[in-house]
């Protein structure tokens, strides 16, 4: 059996792992097309700060591992998939005949159409590539703009923080993460980062980036401001890497679509991670879910199938856990609301940077988000993924949704033991 992958990030590297794992003598092929041992993109804010080197990034650390396994690496970029012939092409001229593929090519930085993105000192944080530029300029006491409040903008926002720079954030939204928090938590946050001294614009956009005096940045807000900065950071969204699918007959929407097996509508190619649209847990839509755990959750269950051993996904979970500058806030399942019928609890303690918001259909937790409380996390996690019937004590929740550990020792557990 040939298994041939494309992308050596999280969702490769384990797909790989598990195919050595299912399949001992199958050959196994991991094509990436960045010139570093396979890294962690999650790792890249502990080296802005200088926690860890570059080889702290690295997903696997001994040197050997890939070659023990009997992995074979490329360097190298795939251009093009043939499905009628079951051949990958790469930039390098070669061709790669496969029975299985695995697409897991992850997603890039998308920058937004503003004169002066492509000017130097303009940067994405997505690559090690990037990374050494941010590093080189984001010196204590630089003036930097942060284009973007997102989940991955407020990720690096953390470890600029920590690096000592002046720090201006400028969100589009009308609030930070907003698509991953809800009103409430997101003008919390932007408070808590307020205190800390950085200055937050929200509901607003970078409207032109400009050559200033000597390598300065003068870069024109949509609400009149304009000011020099020595780094610009575009943190404004990702888009899946599919453009080599193109003419193999692969569908995708905002990512390579695929069925509870991670499976594409070609049987014989698969997509895992950020690349991937599968099923959503809470609502049945297709959707890209980029976080590490979903990437490689998806890699194993994608390999175990490749290699024929039938594995199927309950659907992947939002799941956003983030840490804005010491604030933990995360958010589960369907942390909006249910489209229709729904009922919520909110709790909010802005002196304390505490919130918790519940959302409910009928009796069971379909969503939450919550601050400042991360004795929680896996309670609110566990009851939205087992839909557990809280009876009684969804109204006890409605009057104080504090009580979610009680409701879980109660319904949860006791499920567990009747079972
Ligand atoms: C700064 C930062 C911080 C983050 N922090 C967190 C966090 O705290 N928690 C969390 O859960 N997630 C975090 N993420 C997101 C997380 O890194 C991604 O969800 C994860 O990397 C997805 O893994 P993947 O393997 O699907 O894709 P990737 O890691 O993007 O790997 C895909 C690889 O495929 C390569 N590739 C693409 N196209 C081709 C081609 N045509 N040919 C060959 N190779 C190709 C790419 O260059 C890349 O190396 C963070 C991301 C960033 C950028």
């Amino acid at each position: 059996m040939n298994y041939v992958i494309i992308g050596n990030g999280p969702a490769g590297v384990i797909a790989a792992e598990t195919l050595r794992k299912t399949d001992p003598s199958g050959n196994i092929v991991l094509i990436g097309d960045e010139p570093e041992p396979p890294y962690s993109r999650m790792a890249i804010p502990y080296l802005l700060v200088g926690d860890i080197q570059e080889q702290g990034t690295y997903l696997r650390k001994d040197k050997n591992h890939f070659e023990a396994l009997g992995v074979e690496m490329i360097v190298a970029r795939a251009t093009k998939v043939d499905s009628a012939n079951r051949q990958v092409t790469l930039d390098n001229g070669r061709q790669l005949a496969y029975d299985r593929l695995l697409v897991a090519s992850g997603a890039y930085p998308v920058a937004p159409p503003i004169p002066g993105m492509d000017l130097p000192g303009v940067y994405p944080c997505w690559t090690m590539e990037n990374a050494r530029a941010i590093a080189k300029l984001a010196k204590p006491g630089a003036r930097v703009l942060q284009m973007g409040a997102g989940f991955i903008g407020c990720i690096i926002m953390e470890a600029l923080a920590n690096s000592g720079v002046k720090l201006t954030v400028v969100e589009m939204g009308n609030r930070m993460v907003p698509r991953m928090m809800t009103e409430g938590a997101g003008g919390l946050i932007k408070k808590w980062v307020q205190s800390k001294g950085i200055q937050v614009f929200t509901s607003t956009r970078v409207e032109a980036i400009e050559k200033g005096a000597g390598e300065a940045l003068r870069v024109k807000l949509s609400n009149g401001e304009v000011m020099e900065y020595d780094l610009v950071i575009s943190a404004t969204g990702v888009r899946s890497n599919v453009s080599f699918l193109e003419g193999s007959g692969v569908k995708t929407d905002e990512g390579v679509l695929v069925d509870d097996q991670m499976c594409s509508n070609v049987p014989e190619i698969f997509a895992a991670g950020d690349v991937a649209q599968a099923c959503d847990f809470s609502t049945g839509k297709m959707m890209v879910n980029a976080i590490q755990p979903n990437a490689a959750d998806q890699a194993r269950l994608a390999a175990l199938n490749m290699a024929g051993k039938v594995t199927r996904s309950q659907g992947s979970l939002a799941m956003n856990v983030l840490n804005t500058v010491g604030l933990i806030a995360s958010s589960f399942g369907q942390w909006w609301g249910a489209e229709e019928g729904g009922e919520h609890a909110e709790l909010m303690d802005d002196v304390n940077f505490r919130y918790l918001r519940l959302e409910f259909k009928d009796d069971v937790l379909i969503g939450a988000t919550s601050l400042g409380l991360t004795q929680h996390v896996g309670v609110l996690r566990g009851l939205i993924q087992t839909r557990v019937h809280l009876g009684e004590w969804k109204d006890k929740l409605l009057h104080d949704p504090t009580r979610i550990m009680e409701a879980y020792l109660a319904q949860a557990q006791a499920a567990t033991i009747a079972a």
